[in-house]
């Protein structure tokens, strides 16, 4: 006899994170920035931002998206 499930109560379980991230070399810099969050405005926001500080390159969000690789958390 098993008892209640533990899994019945909409818990996500921990062990499978996927998060997205961005490498700046993908984009062809020799630069070492990368951003990994499972959260796509921050994402977007930090490699925009540092685009434009760093390589004076204005990106779109969609710009941003086409270099986005998941990684595990
Ligand atoms: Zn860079």
């Amino acid at each position: 006899m098993s008892g209640p499930s533990d899994f019945g109560g909409g818990i996500t379980p921990s062990y499978a994170t996927v998060v997205n991230a961005v490498f700046c070399r993908d984009r062809g810099h020799d630069c070492d920035f990368a951003v990994q969050t499972d959260n796509d405005d921050e994402l977007v926001h930090h490699v925009q931002d540092h685009a434009e500080r760093i390589h004076d390159v204005e990106l779109s969000r969609a710009d941003v998206e086409d270099l986005i690789t998941e990684a595990e958390a």
